[in-house]
């Protein structure tokens, strides 16, 4: 889904990719992202924040805003205007923090599982998944806007 500042939608239906593919082509009369807003989607059950790809493509594209839209509600990270915009640093930290929560939090539930001998379960994977999504979110809400950048989720 691709839109201009005010949000016209330039294509009128939903670009069909692969979960957590953002190949969009560019609407006509627009040779960058830098005057549109992106969004893709997060299918899943809980589709969670931006992953670090997501915020590596928002880097290399710089559009006014991107979104990403889950089952539990939008989350979007748009430029503060009049304000130096760090992409660079933003997504170099985001990589950095979502690495780092990845590690412990999986290494918590790898020596739950050698404590008592049987692996992970489905669920705890989920749940997992659940976790890391919720740290760098709040992360994101703490550290956005040092970097320029507004970051809010709205809840559906
Ligand atoms: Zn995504």
């Amino acid at each position: 889904m691709v839109f201009d500042r005010n949000w016209k939608d330039l294509f009128d239906e939903v670009i069909k990719g692969a979960p957590h593919s953002i190949e969009i082509p560019l609407p006509n009369g627009y040779n960058n992202w830098k005057q549109l807003r992106v969004a893709h989607t997060h299918p899943e059950e809980f589709g969670g924040t931006f992953s670090v790809k997501d915020i590596t493509e928002f880097r290399k594209a710089r559009p006014i805003s991107t979104s990403a839209v889950a089952n539990e509600g939008i989350y979007t990270i748009e430029q503060i205007e009049g304000k130096r915009h760090n992409w660079v640093n933003l997504a170099k930290k985001y990589e950095q923090q979502y690495a780092e929560t990845h590690n412990r939090l999986f290494d918590e539930l790898e020596s739950v599982c050698m404590d008592r001998g049987i692996p992970a379960t489905r669920e705890e994977l989920d749940t997992i998944r659940k976790n890391i999504a919720n740290e760098v979110h709040e992360w994101l809400k703490s550290n956005s806007e040092k970097y320029g950048f507004y970051y809010t989720f709205i809840s559906t």
